[in-house]
């Protein structure tokens, strides 16, 4: 097996299979959108398809229309959500990009003027702060 194999024990797909806890803000029958639990910076999540490939450079191409439109509606949601100035969209392909975690996503970070993103991958967020973020991105989300 090639070392560029799909490893089916990622963590995200153990978040998408249930089985290691995440804070959930969308779902739909393709693609979970949930919290990065070491965020860059408030309200920042991920999009995530149910298929699954190792990032975009493996992914079928059919998933894409789909994707980028919950990324679109949980990027406009976090703006609105979290009072942002702009929102920026993150997407890492294998370890010299950055990536670290090996199954498609998508980041979706709200920008605030004149504030600077926190380190990729850095400190671990604080449960409450993830639970009330949630709950601020949920609640847009919910009204369409
Ligand atoms: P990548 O570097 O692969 O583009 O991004 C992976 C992201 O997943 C990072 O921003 C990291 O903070 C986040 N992350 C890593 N482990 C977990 C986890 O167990 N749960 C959640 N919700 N996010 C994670």
């Amino acid at each position: 097996m090639s070392s560029l194999a799909y490893d089916p024990n990622n963590i995200f797909a153990k978040i998408l299979r249930g089985e290691i806890p995440s804070h959930r803000v969308y779902e739909d029958e393709a693609v979970v959108a949930f919290m990065d639990v070491m965020p860059q910076g408030t309200g920042h999540a991920l999009v995530v398809p149910k298929a699954p490939s190792r990032n975009l450079l493996d992914a079928d191409p059919a998933i894409f229309g789909h994707l980028m439109a919950v990324v679109q509606k949980v990027a406009k949601a976090a703006k609105t959500a979290f009072e942002a100035d702009g929102v920026a969209i993150m997407q890492f392909n294998e370890p010299a990009s950055g990536q670290t975690v090996y199954h498609l996503h998508v980041h979706i970070l709200p920008r605030f003027q004149g504030i600077p993103l926190k380190p990729h991958s850095g400190q671990m967020e604080k449960p409450d702060v993830l639970v009330a973020n949630a709950e601020k991105l949920r609640a847009v989300l919910a009204r369409g």
